[in-house]
């Protein structure tokens, strides 16, 4: 067995998140396609390229009367690394995802922890279901910065100690917080990823507002961006329509 060199078991904190969008086969031809074939049957494909203006009313057609399964023909694979924290909120979404996640029980996790960044606002004010978040102090946000640090430190070695007796990853691992660092590839369709982002984004032309933990936002807001490239014209339609899955 190979042994870790220590410095790289020295705890890491970051306050970003990270997605790779790694494999897609996804384009707004592949709805116009997906729904043509009700009216057109196999020359569906065809028709695609031949009246752009068309097919832009025909996707905001779909999008604003709910038609919503021509937007699962197409597929997105993304590579997300977060807090664990995000992950349990991510998983809850079923239908039209899949999930596989690294292993705490075949291979060592590494120190790598959640701690804000300056720009995460800190202090909630109002009441349940009607409330805000506000700036942080200073003195909140050194207090903060300061308690997960510690807090995460003491949990790794917590976890070293029991690893180096020869406990199981498996059991080692309970000390370790929501605040560690996970990796996993997502997969899903624009249907599915659209009910994602109507929960999961804050957005101005929301017709349904929603309330999402900021950092299961950072995540969306980067999958947004990527999926806005690939079909743009599916990506209006759903703005345009209050961004609300069909
Ligand atoms: C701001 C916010 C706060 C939240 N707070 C909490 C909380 O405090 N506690 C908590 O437990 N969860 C909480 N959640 C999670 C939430 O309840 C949902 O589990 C999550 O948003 C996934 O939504 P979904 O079920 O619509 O998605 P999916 O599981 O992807 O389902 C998509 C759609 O399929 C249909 N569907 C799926 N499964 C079923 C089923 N079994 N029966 C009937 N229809 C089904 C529904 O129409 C559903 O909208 C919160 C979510 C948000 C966005």
């Amino acid at each position: 067995m190979t042994e870790t060199p220590a410095e790289d078991l020295k705890p890491t904190f970051r306050g970003d998140v990270s997605v790779e969008l790694v494999k897609h086969s996804a384009s707004d031809t592949d709805v116009l396609f997906a729904a043509r074939v009700s009216t057109v049957g196999e020359q569906s494909l065809d028709e695609l390229s031949k009246d752009p203006a068309r097919s832009k009313g025909l996707i905001n057609y779909l999008m604003r009367d709910r038609h919503g399964s021509p937007f699962e023909h197409n597929s997105m694979t993304f590579l997300i690394s977060a807090p664990i924290f995000v992950f349990r909120e991510f998983m809850r979404h079923r239908v039209g995802w899949s999930y596989n996640e690294e292993s705490g029980r075949y291979r060592e996790l590494e120190p790598v922890f959640y701690v804000p960044d300056a720009d995460r606002k800190l202090v909630q004010e109002g009441r349940p279901g009607k409330y805000v978040f506000v700036e942080g102090t200073q003195a909140q946000q050194e207090l903060t910065a300061r308690c997960m640090e510690d807090s995460y430190r003491q949990a790794y070695e917590a976890y070293q100690e029991m690893l180096a007796a020869g406990v199981a990853r498996e059991v080692a691992r309970a000390v370790l917080p929501v605040g560690l660092f996970s990796s996993m590839y997502a997969t899903c369709n624009a249907r599915s990823l659209m009910h994602f982002l109507g929960l999961r984004t804050q957005h101005e032309m929301a017709k349904v507002p929603s309330f999402p933990q900021r950092e299961i936002e950072m995540v969306g807001e980067r999958m947004e961006a990527e999926w806005a490239q690939l079909m743009p014209l599916t990506y209006a339609a759903f703005n345009a329509n209050g961004r609300v899955a069909p």
